[in-house]
């Protein structure tokens, strides 16, 4: 068999000049990038503010140092979180990997910034958040999320810490390091992670994950944007896990009417029952969730261009 062409061997026409050699794109290194401020810690990386030396353009870099994720045993979840990001690419409601590359020390993520922190510190800082507000984050999680399943990948760690706000205040949902994949049609996962409050039942029963539970997990969510408190909670993982499984949880006076209805149509024990979650293998009953009244304020056409409501 004749050789691969290389990028190294241009061919000549017979009797003309050679042909101008395939010119390809440099390679994104370390000194592309002028470092500032620290974004924030995570278990096995440093996030950090950048500006491109090229355009000037920022970003947030997530640098991982290469002897923590061996001795941490996270070399699987740094794999996993870039592939979920490369299949995900694309969608304005989840963080974009833009370049990876490495030195002798560590891996960098390049990754869309997103100067306006956690939707946690936010719900932290006003207590709650107003329905219009709530509204406005549960269609833009609910976009993002049914893209991200529509790819198959499910989040599995999906809470108000991962879901970032850039600088127009839109949801940039982040953190895939425990998403999931899926191939071949496979629709669950059998690995445990997430965290406690947020978990679904099925994970401390069954062991497993599907799509579903993600939308548990929004539950979870939209409970505490508007509660300002946790829907499952104790004072330890066991006691919130019995809470889980009984779904034992209360709603606040005052509550808004529409969105306890969806909070009560996602937080459901069985998977295949939750609003939005058709039987495995036939996923496409999402616009169950889209027509729900809670978001029938919400232009959807328009959700990732029109300006985000006053956070308050
Ligand atoms: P862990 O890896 O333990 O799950 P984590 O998700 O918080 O933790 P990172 O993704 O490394 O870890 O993020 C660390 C912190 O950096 C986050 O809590 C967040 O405050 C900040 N951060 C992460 N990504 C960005 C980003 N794209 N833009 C702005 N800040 C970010």
């Amino acid at each position: 068999p004749s050789p691969a062409p290389s990028a190294s061997s241009a061919p000549s026409a017979p009797n003309g000049p050679p042909a101008a050699k395939p010119v390809s794109k440099p390679k994104t290194t370390l000194q592309d990038f002028q470092f500032g401020r620290t974004l924030g810690e995570g278990s096995y990386s440093t996030v950090k503010l950048a500006t491109s030396r090229v355009d000037g353009k920022q970003f947030a870099v997530k640098i991982i140092t290469k002897s923590h994720l061996i001795r941490a045993h996270k070399v699987e979840t740094a794999a996993a979180e870039r592939n979920a990001l490369i299949r995900l690419n694309g969608h304005p409601g989840i963080v974009s990997l833009f370049h990876t590359f490495q030195d002798e020390w560590s891996l960098y993520f390049v990754i869309d910034l997103a100067i306006n922190g956690e939707m946690q510190s936010l719900i932290s800082r006003l207590g709650s958040l107003s329905t219009t507000c709530v509204q406005y984050y549960a269609a833009q999680i609910t976009d993002a999320m049914e893209y991200m399943h529509a790819k198959n990948v499910i989040h599995r760690d999906l809470k108000p810490e991962n879901l970032l706000l850039d600088n127009a205040f839109r949801i940039k949902i982040t953190d895939f390091g425990t998403g999931k994949v899926l191939e071949n049609g496979v629709q669950r996962a059998t690995t445990f992670v997430g965290t406690a409050q947020y978990q679904a039942p099925e994970l401390l029963e069954l062991k497993e994950t599907t799509k579903s539970s993600d939308y548990w997990a929004f539950g979870c969510i939209i409970y505490q944007m508007i509660a300002g408190r946790f829907a499952f909670n104790d004072r330890s993982d066991y006691l919130t896990w019995q809470k889980v499984k009984k779904v034992e949880y209360e709603f606040p006076s005052g509550f808004d009417e529409q969105a306890k209805d969806l909070v009560e149509k996602l937080l459901v024990h069985d998977p295949l029952e939750r609003l939005g979650a058709g039987p495995s293998g036939s996923w496409n009953d999402t616009g169950a969730l889209r027509a729900h009244p809670f978001y029938s304020s919400i232009a959807w056409t328009s959700l990732w261009t029109d300006p985000a409501p006053p956070v308050e």
